[in-house]
């Protein structure tokens, strides 16, 4: 089965339209969250993601703050007013799918799946090797897919010497997944690796294999509508640079 793996979409709408063209044909689409947040278009894509075949989708802390389940003082000043604006505008049927969806760690195929840790599965990062190491105790499949830190990335546990180290990826180039892991496909509406194309990934289940993918997209005509919205200018900003 070839799985798309996306997340972290954050109401860019031109990037999710990227991605699902990059990807071409798959048998199932894994979203690991934040499909609002940040950009100038909540309705489009969550219309977007509801209309995707075979999809598992989790909720990310935005989605979850949208919905009304925690504050929106939980968030800094820019993130706070995408909220307050995403709040207003998204229709009754798109925050009833928001509703409709699991906030917690969700096992599909040899794979947990989770916004932000498989211990914390809003909230926490992993940025590093150390949380990494502290959450590979809190799941038992193989491998674990996470969002939220917007990196495109992956961390092996040698269960040898209880080591975790930083693999070296590159977009384009097939991984072939040994036990354990946790990856993160990057994002796709927001990415923070200094590489503002689209990120995402494919995984093929019964190959075992994981490609990083980055997409091109119009990066001026998110901006555009970003200052259109009044949104901070901030977020039309790091799109061009990548963080
Ligand atoms: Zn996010």
């Amino acid at each position: 089965m070839r799985v798309l793996v996306i997340s972290d979409i954050h109401a860019n709408y031109t990037a999710l339209e990227a991605v699902l063209k990059d990807a071409g044909e798959v048998d199932e689409t894994w979203c690991l969250g934040d499909l609002v947040g940040y950009g100038p278009d909540p309705n489009m894509v969550v219309e977007e993601v509801r209309g995707i075949k075979n999809l598992t989708c989790l909720l990310g802390n935005h989605d979850v703050a949208v919905i009304g389940r925690i504050p929106f003082e939980s968030f800094n000043g820019g993130a706070r007013t995408a909220l307050e604006y995403h709040e207003k505008v998204l229709t009754t049927d798109n925050m009833e799918f928001l509703r409709s969806l699991p906030q917690n760690l969700k096992v599909r195929e040899d794979a947990s799946l989770v916004h932000g840790s498989p211990r914390d599965s809003v909230w926490e990062y992993i940025l590093n090797t150390l949380s990494a190491r502290l959450n590979f105790d809190h799941f038992t499949t193989p491998w674990c897919m996470v969002g939220h830190s917007h990196l495109q990335c992956m961390f092996r546990l040698n269960e040898a010497n209880n080591r975790v180290t930083l693999e070296p990826i590159r977009p384009g180039e097939l991984v072939k997944l040994k036990p354990r892991l946790i990856m993160n496909p990057g994002s796709v509406g927001q990415p923070r690796d200094r590489d503002p194309r689209a990120a995402y990934a494919i995984y093929d289940t019964e190959a075992k294999t994981w490609e990083p993918r980055r997409a091109q997209y119009n990066i001026e005509e998110v901006q555009k509508r970003i200052r259109e919205a009044r949104l901070p200018e901030k977020h039309a900003i790091r799109l061009m640079e990548g963080w």
